[in-house]
């Protein structure tokens, strides 16, 4: 890969956050003399965790086998690309990093659907490296706990079902905010309905689930100006509120909770079958509008163009946002 590959990811030093300058082995911080290896196309800006763990690494080669066909990430990837051409008419412009990629398929989608891709960051390097074989963009291996090195200056930041693993949410959408240009996008997806937490949401390590309205009021918090703000996957709701009936009679261990999670990343021809037509039926009603509930939630927002490169009144949304 280029340099001028690396350059869009804009990466910089984890310990005094500036830029960093690349040789033949990787990446060094001028200030602090800190070096950052580049071993099998992977940046390693990894310090080491702060606080609890975020994810369990187990499910990655599950996600991979599985999420071209699973009704939920179908459903989720279409759902992301027709909200993004959708809100943000320049997309083709514009360059998406994948914050907290996972095992990549949803980078993979959109990249194949012409959306350009600037790189991807993960804090687990078993993630990383099933990205690595199936796109080539930079990948950075970075910190769980502590916000991104990334700098300034970036035009679309993806977070997918991330900041639901984060206990400073409201910090990481400030920190989006202050690395993305005037105009630039932040699309999010998590997972929606405080009352549908349950012990699947503990041991995906979920510190909450989002109310719509919750989302809207961080965001703007933020400073970003709310373009799309929808539910999406509502034949789910029931399903779930079924399965915690159920699960109430079921073993408690770790073993046979993660037994059933793995249940769920299943796929079943029947159900994902009809999953799929129902969330494809979902997807034309979201087309026309947004949806009141739905066991995930996706929004669009903008850092307001204050800079030259969005003149006011131009991309802007509501304003100030309120
Ligand atoms: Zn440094």
């Amino acid at each position: 890969m280029t340099d001028e590959a690396w350059s869009r990811l804009r990466a910089v030093c984890p310990r005094c956050r500036t830029a960093l300058t690349a040789d033949d082995s990787g990446v060094m911080c001028g200030p602090c003399g800190a070096r950052y290896p580049l071993e099998g196309g992977i940046l390693r800006l990894a310090l080491g965790r702060e606080g609890a763990p975020g994810y369990d690494p187990h499910f990655f080669r599950t996600l991979e086998r599985v999420e071209g066909r699973h009704f939920w990430f179908v459903a989720r990837r279409e759902v992301v690309l027709d909200a993004l051409r959708r809100a943000v008419p320049d997309l083709d412009r514009r360059a998406l990093v994948d914050i907290g990629c996972g095992s990549g398929g949803l980078l993979q989608y959109l990249r194949d659907r012409g959306v350009t891709v600037a790189g991807a960051c993960d804090a687990y390097l078993e993630s990383l490296e099933i990205v690595r074989r199936r796109v080539a963009v930079p990948l950075a291996l970075v910190d769980e706990g502590r916000l991104p090195p990334l700098g300034p200056g970036h035009d679309l930041l993806a977070l997918f079902d991330v900041l639901e693993h984060l206990d400073d949410d409201r910090g990481m959408l400030r920190f989006l905010h202050s690395v993305l240009a005037p105009g630039g996008v932040v699309v999010l997806t998590v997972p929606a309905h405080p009352f549908l937490f349950d012990d699947r949401d503990e041991l995906a390590h979920h510190r909450r689930r989002y109310r719509r309205g919750e989302l809207r009021e961080k965001l703007e918090e933020a400073g970003f100006s709310v373009r799309v703000l929808s539910h999406f996957m509502a034949p789910l709701v029931p399903l779930l509120l079924a399965m915690r009936a159920v699960s109430r009679f079921l073993p408690r261990s770790r073993r046979h909770r993660r037994d059933r999670q793995q249940l769920e990343f299943r796929v079943v021809p029947v159900i994902n079958g009809l999953g799929r037509a129902l969330l494809a039926a979902e997807r034309q009603v979201l087309r026309l509008g947004s949806l009141p509930f739905g066991s995930s939630i996706i929004a669009v927002a903008t850092r307001p163009g204050d800079g030259p490169a969005a003149p006011e009144g131009l991309g802007s949304g509501r304003g100030g946002g309120r």
